[in-house]
C-alpha cells in the first residue's frame, strides 16, 4: 500500500499561474500590500504594481517581439524584487520562463539558453559581458537582452525591461491574457541541480506550479504562519537569501509570497550578517534556507551580534540537514529549524514539517503534502513496508510530465505504474515522516566480509577478524576460493550514507564544514569514506590533526562507516548557488589524488 499524507486531499483548482495569482476574488488583503522589499534600497512592489508591472512587460513583449504563446524568456540574474513581476508578464502572454544559475560561466549559460530555445535572455548590468558573449554563441542578438534591477546600459543599446511596453500598430491590440492549458503549458523550465550529470530542462507545467503553491498554503495553516484564507498573515514577513531561479526559492519564496500576501524581503545573495541585519530591521518573521545557513546559525561568531528573536521558525530543504545542528541553534537561538524535501521535478516541495511536531521528529523532512502518495521500494521496485529503507517514489499533481527533449529518459525517470524515481534513498515511520538517508548515487558502497564466516576458512587477506594493518597487502582481492567458501554467509557490500558521516563530522570542535566522498581503496578493491574538511582558522591542518579527527570519529561510527579513505584538509566546501553540496567535484578531486598516489 503506499502512504498517504495525514491530511484529507485538497481540491487543486485548474488554471493557469496568472489566473491563480491574479484574477483571484478571495484575496484577504489590500491591493497595496508590499510584496517584494529590496533588504538594501527599500524599493518595493504591492501586489497591484506586481501585477501592473507584469502585464505592460508582457504586452510590450507581445507588440515589440512579436513573442507568442509558448515562446521562452530566459533569466540570468541574482534575486531583485524586479525578477518576479517580469516573469509573470511572460506567463500572462503564454510564455515560459527559463531560469539559470546566475553564476554560470558564459559556455554553460549558452547551453541552457540553447537547449531550451530562448527567444530573449533578461539579466542585470554587471552580468552583461557574460550574457553577450552567451547570445553571441547562440545567434541571439543583442537587442534580445534585457536588463532589470537599478542598473542602466550606459550605452543605451540593451534596453532595461520597463522600457519594453505596448506600443504602435500590434500594441493596439491583442492586450490581454493569452490562455494556456495548465497541464499541458510550461510556466518553468527549471534546470535540475547538475549535481548528477548533465543540467536536463524540468518542465514544470502551470498546473504543477499552482498546485506547489496551494500543497504548501495548505499545510503551513498548520503551522499558524501566514495564510491567504484570511486569519493572519498580517506582520509575518519572509526573508529571500535563497536564489528565485531554482525552484526552492522560486515557489516556497517568491511565489508563496504573493499568493500568501506575505512580504518577501529580497537580498541579491546570502551574506550572514546582511541576512540577519535585515531579520533584525525588519522584524522577519520565517526564512526559508538550505542547511549550510543552519550551520552558521549554529556556529558563526557573527550571528549573535543581532537580534534574531522576530523570526518563529525556519525552513531548510533542498539538502541533508544533522539532528546536531538544529539541536545547537534551538540551543543558541531558540529558533526552531523544521525541514522539507523535494525536487526541481517535483515543483518542488514533497514533504513538510510541521510546527507541533518539529522536536519530536528533529532528523525527519516532514510530512507528504496532501494529494502526494509515496512508496519506498527495494532495487528491483518491489514494495517496502513502512519502516525499511528504500529509494523513494512518488505520485502527485506537482510531479512535472518529463524533462525537456529528453523523452528516452523517461523510462528510467518514472515506473510502469507511473511513479517518479526520486533517486533519494530514505524511509518513513509510522507517524508518516520521511527521513531521507542519502541519494541512490551518492552512497558509498564499502565492501567487506560478512561476519557470518568461519573464520578459519578465510585466508589471511580476506579474514575480517585480522586487523586492517596487519593484513598483507599484496593479494588483497579475495580470491576465487574464497568467494567459493562464502556463498554460505556471502561477501557482503554495506552502504555508507556521506550526509550520516558529514553530520558528525560537522559536531566537532575543531570543524567548519565537512564533505564526504566514496574514494577508491586499491588495496581492497572497494569504495571507502574519505571526508574533505574545511578547518577552523587557528587549527592547524597537520597529519596528527588528521588522525586526532578520525580516531574520534571512529569511535563514533560502526566499523563500516570509518574513515578508511583519510582525511584531506580544504579552504572550502563547493556547494552550489542552493547549498548543495557538489560533491562530484571532490569526487572528481579524490580520483585525481588517487591516481597520482
Ligand atoms: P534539486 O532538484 O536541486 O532541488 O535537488 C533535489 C535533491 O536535493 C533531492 O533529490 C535530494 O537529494 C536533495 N534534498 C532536497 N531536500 C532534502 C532534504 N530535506 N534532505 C535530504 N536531501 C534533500
Amino acid at each position: 500500500m503506499p502512504v498517504k499524507p495525514v491530511y484529507e486531499d485538497i481540491n487543486i483548482p485548474n488554471v493557469d499561474l496568472w489566473t491563480y495569482l491574479f484574477e483571484r476574488k478571495d484575496k484577504p488583503w489590500s491591493d497595496d500590500k508590499e510584496i517584494y522589499i529590496d533588504a538594501g534600497t527599500k524599493r518595493s512592489y504591492t501586489w497591484l504594481q506586481v501585477k501592473n508591472t507584469a502585464i505592460e512587460f508582457g504586452r510590450g513583449l507581445r507588440s515589440q517581439w512579436g513573442f507568442k504563446k509558448g515562446d521562452v524568456l530566459g533569466f540570468f540574474t541574482p534575486n531583485s524584487i524586479d525578477y518576479a513581476p517580469v516573469f509573470f508578464g511572460v506567463h500572462y502572454i503564454g510564455g515560459t520562463a527559463s531560469t539559470a544559475n546566475p553564476t554560470y560561466t558564459a559556455k554553460e549559460l549558452a547551453f541552457q539558453m540553447k537547449d531550451s530555445n530562448v527567444k530573449g535572455i533578461v539579466t542585470q548590468l554587471p552580468m552583461l559581458p557574460v550574457v553577450r558573449e552567451a547570445a553571441r554563441a547562440i545567434g541571439l542578438p543583442e537587442d534580445r537582452i534585457i536588463i532589470l534591477g537599478d542598473g542602466r546600459d550606459p550605452s543605451g543599446k540593451i534596453k532595461h525591461f520597463t522600457e519594453i511596453k505596448h506600443t504602435g500598430f500590434l500594441g493596439a491590440f491583442n492586450q490581454g491574457q493569452t490562455r494556456v492549458d495548465p497541464k499541458k503549458d510550461v510556466a518553468f523550465l527549471v534546470y535540475s541541480s547538475g549535481t548528477t550529470g548533465l543540467p536536463k530542462g524540468v518542465q514544470l507545467t502551470h498546473f504543477n506550479i499552482v498546485s506547489n503553491i496551494a500543497q504548501l498554503d495548505y499545510v503551513d495553516r498548520f503551522n499558524g504562519l501566514y495564510h491567504s484564507n484570511g486569519f493572519d498573515g498580517q506582520g509575518d514577513k519572509q526573508l529571500a537569501i535563497l536564489p528565485f531561479f531554482h525552484c526552492y526559492g522560486l515557489t516556497c519564496i517568491a511565489l508563496s509570497g504573493i499568493r500568501m500576501g506575505l512580504p518577501v524581503i529580497v537580498l541579491p545573495k546570502f551574506e550572514l550578517e546582511k541576512a540577519c541585519q535585515a531579520i533584525q530591521e525588519f522584524g522577519i518573521t520565517f526564512a526559508s534556507i538550505p542547511p549550510p545557513v543552519v550551520l552558521a546559525l549554529a556556529k558563526h561568531p557573527a550571528v549573535s551580534k543581532y537580534d534574531l528573536s522576530s523570526i518563529k521558525f525556519m525552513n531548510s530543504g533542498a539538502a541533508p540537514l544533522g539532528r546536531d545542528l538544529v539541536e545547537m541553534v534551538w540551543d543558541r537561538l531558540t529558533i526552531p529549524i523544521m525541514q522539507g524535501y523535494g525536487l526541481s521535478e517535483t515543483a518542488p516541495t514533497l514533504t513538510k514539517g510541521i510546527i507541533c511536531d518539529w522536536k519530536r521528529y528533529n532528523g525527519s523532512a516532514g510530512k507528504l503534502l496532501p494529494n502526494i502518495e509515496a512508496k519506498i521500494v527495494d532495487l528491483e521496485g518491489q514494495e517496502l513496508p513502512i519502516g525499511k529503507e528504500g529509494e523513494l517514489w512518488v505520485k502527485g499533481p506537482n510531479v512535472f510530465p518529463g524533462y525537456l527533449n529528453r523523452p528516452d529518459l523517461h523510462k528510467d525517470t518514472f515506473s510502469d505504474d507511473d511513479y517518479f524515481k526520486t533517486g533519494d534513498i530514505g524511509y518513513f515511520d509510522d507517524k508518516g515522516n520521511l527521513y531521507i538517508t542519502d541519494r541512490l548515487k551518492e552512497l558509498i558502497k564499502y565492501s567487506e566480509y560478512n561476519v557470518l564466516f568461519v573464520v578459519s576458512a578465510f585466508p589471511p587477506q580476506c579474514n575480517p577478524f585480522v586487523d586492517d594493518e596487519k593484513r598483507p597487502r599484496k593479494q588483497t582481492k579475495p580470491s576465487e576460493s574464497c568467494i567459493d567458501r562464502a556463498d554460505t554467509g556471502k561477501i557482503e557490500g554495506f552502504q555508507v550514507a556521506p550526509a550520516e558521516l558529514e553530520g558528525i563530522l560537522q559536531r566537532h570542535n575543531d570543524i567548519a564544514d565537512a564533505c564526504v566522498i566514496p574514494a577508491h581503496d586499491r588495496q581492497r578493491e572497494t569504495e571507502v569514506p574519505r571526508a574533505y574538511l574545511v578547518l577552523k582558522p587557528s587549527v592547524p591542518r597537520d597529519d596528527a590533526k588528521a588522525q586526532e579527527i578520525i580516531a574520534w570519529l571512529d569511535s563514533r561510527v560502526g566499523n563500516h562507516k570509518r574513515l578508511r579513505g583519510g582525511i584531506r584538509f580544504i579552504d572550502e566546501i563547493p556547494k552550489n548557488a542552493s547549498g548543495k553540496l557538489l560533491r562530484r567535484v571532490l569526487k572528481e578531486q579524490a580520483k585525481a589524488e588517487d591516481r597520482a598516489a
